[in-house]
């Protein structure tokens, strides 16, 4: 017979005289030692042996004490042991604060008492010291146990490591955290929509535009937005999977001065299932989310208005400029008629032979006083040049939109543009409408040059970098060119070298060179370049009061 059998059989023994004792328990035996003998015999009629219970409570993987009612520990299991590092006989008679450690707030051992002294049980979290003084949180449980009066009697305490899932906690929190800071801090809204439209997480500016629209949802009115004027709903293009991109649409907001742009993207997002039942992953019905971001874009549209808006007035004050130069070269030619009469006059009277010399002097007085008047008039005629601020300047970008406006005509001219702009430029101070109307000019230029050659492949090339504190740009065509020996002549005042003079006044690169010069640049025509013609220019800064 093994040792284990012998042993079993021996409580066997024990418990068959416990239950015959207990039967008929001899007279004036004490409530109490009935009492504590029932509970080590246990209920003859329960269906399992309580030493059964003994070895569940022995073997369990969690740690568990029984103390009296002033936690002071009666026992201990194997857990308890492996875990606090104390031995159950260190333990035996010691309080369970011998687990405490000063990480945990007072407040928390009051409420757990306050809890038990009521006779409820009380779950919570505390951090425990172990034997070696490693700490470690324990979520712990403990229950009372009462006696036949209804007193507390004993205390059952349950507790586990879980260090290690408040770590991972942690973890999830701080990179929850980071992923909110990177949100924020984006200059994008972004905001995840459910398929209900309805906000599961946004982000700082889409807040500032909640606020801007005094609490209307921002996802609704961006939505609304995106089926009136593009013609399609955000929601309904993530049901079908498809993303979008950059979709530029306006909304209304109150004390804004105006509509305000958005450029909008969109990309389908699915979310898995959290419910307990999707926990092994069969019934997975993963949610989906539209993931939109929306960018401000008021600035740029406003600009690039003003922009057109500045490039009609300029087209405006051409028009009433060449209007002005019609009127004051009509009324030139009207003024001129007078002195050359009496020119042609005097010279008739030289060829006659009859000349009175004091009457030649009288017509030469007439003709110097009216060639003095048309020459006062033609003065009076000459348009006002106006007065323009230096401004900080994106050539860049000032060339984009004179690019923007040529767009048509480049087009229409079946003209291929290779626009290389440098990555980085500095901002140079400059007049913006005089450097527009440069631009526009010798981009001009280079059209008409193209539109003369006619019939290859037409080429517009335009390039800018920075040089010091230069700016320096190219703008070359492969048309017919400028010849060498009309280089320097072709900036000169009413030098016209197109095939067709119609119209021309001849001013444009001589008002060009005037333009850049003004600027502290340069400008000419580059005498290495023969495949056609190319205009090289550098921009000096100017001082805003210039
Ligand atoms: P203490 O002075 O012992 O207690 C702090 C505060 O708790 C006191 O200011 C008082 O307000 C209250 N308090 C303490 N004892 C009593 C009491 N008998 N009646 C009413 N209020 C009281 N603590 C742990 O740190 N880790 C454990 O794992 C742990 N397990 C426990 C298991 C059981 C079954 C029980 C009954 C208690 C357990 N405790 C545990 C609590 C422990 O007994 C101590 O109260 C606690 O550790 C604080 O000890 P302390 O020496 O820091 O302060």
């Amino acid at each position: 017979m093994t040792r284990t059998r012998s042993k079993e059989l021996a409580i066997q023994t024990v418990n068959d005289a416990l239950g015959e004792f207990l039967a008929a328990p001899p007279e004036g035996t004490p409530a109490e030692v009935i009492e504590l003998l029932s509970l080590v015999a246990g209920d003859p009629d329960a269906p399992l042996p309580t030493r059964l219970y003994f070895e569940a409570v022995e073997q369990a993987p969690v740690a568990i004490s029984i103390t009296d009612a002033r936690a002071d520990i009666l026992y201990v299991n194997e857990a308890f042991e492996a875990l606090t590092g104390y031995t159950r006989d260190e333990v035996r008679g010691r309080n369970e604060s011998i687990l405490s450690s000063n990480a945990t707030p007072d407040s928390i051992y009051q409420q757990l008492w306050r809890t038990i002294n009521s006779k409820k049980s009380w779950s919570g979290t505390l951090v425990n010291r172990a034997k070696d003084n490693r700490e470690y949180l324990a979520a712990l449980t403990v229950a009372p146990v009462l006696n036949q009066d209804g007193d507390i009697a004993f205390f059952l305490g349950m507790h586990w490591d879980v260090t290690h899932e408040h770590q991972l906690e942690s973890q999830l929190r701080q990179q929850k955290r980071h992923i909110e800071m990177v949100l924020d801090a984006a200059p994008v809204l972004v905001v995840l929509l459910d398929e209900t439209g309805r906000v599961s997480l946004d982000n700082h500016e889409y807040k500032k535009l909640l606020g801007d629209l005094r609490g209307k949802e921002p996802a609704e009115v961006l939505r609304q937005a995106l089926r009136e004027q593009a013609g399609f709903d955000p929601l309904e293009a993530m049901g079908g999977g498809k993303n979008f991109k950059d979709v530029e649409v306006s909304i209304e907001i109150p004390g804004s001065g105006g509509p305000r742009w958005f450029s909008c993207s969109g990309t389908p997002a699915s979310e898995a299932d959290i419910n307990a039942r999707n926990f092994f992953g069969r019934h997975a019905r993963d949610e989906r989310r539209l993931l939109l971001l929306a960018n401000e874009i008021t600035a740029q549209r406003r600009e690039v208005e003003r922009a057109h808006l500045e490039n009609l007035r300029a087209r405006l004050a051409e028009q009433q400029m060449i209007h002005g130069m019609r009127e004051a070269l009509g009324a030139a030619m009207y003024q001129m008629q007078g002195p050359l009469n009496v020119i042609r006059a005097a010279l008739g009277m030289l060829q006659d032979g009859r000349t009175d010399p004091s009457a030649l002097a009288g017509m030469l007085e007439e003709i110097s006083a009216s060639g003095q008047r048309a020459m006062q008039t033609l003065q009076n005629a000459l348009p006002k040049e106006s007065r323009e601020a230096g401004r900080l300047v994106n050539i860049n970008a000032l060339l984009r939109q004179v690019m923007e406006l040529e767009t048509d005509r480049l087009l229409a001219a079946g003209i291929v543009v290779d626009w290389q702009p440098a990555a980085v430029l500095p901002a140079i101070t400059g007049r913006k409408n005089q450097l527009r109307s440069l631009f526009k000019h010798l981009i001009d230029n280079a059209i008409l040059a193209l539109e003369e050659t006619g019939g290859m492949q037409s080429e517009l090339l335009m390039t800018t970098r920075a040089v010091d504190k230069l700016v320096e740009v190219t703008i070359q065509d492969n048309g017919p060119g400028i010849s060498a020996e009309r280089r320097f002549k072709a900036f000169e005042p009413l030098y016209i070298g197109w095939r067709n003079r119609r119209g021309r006044a001849g001013m444009g690169l001589a008002l060009a060179r005037e333009i850049v010069t003004g600027h502290g640049g340069c400008i000419e025509v580059d005498p290495d370049y023969t495949q056609g013609c190319r205009i090289r220019l550098a921009l000096n800064k100017v001082t805003p009061d210039e």
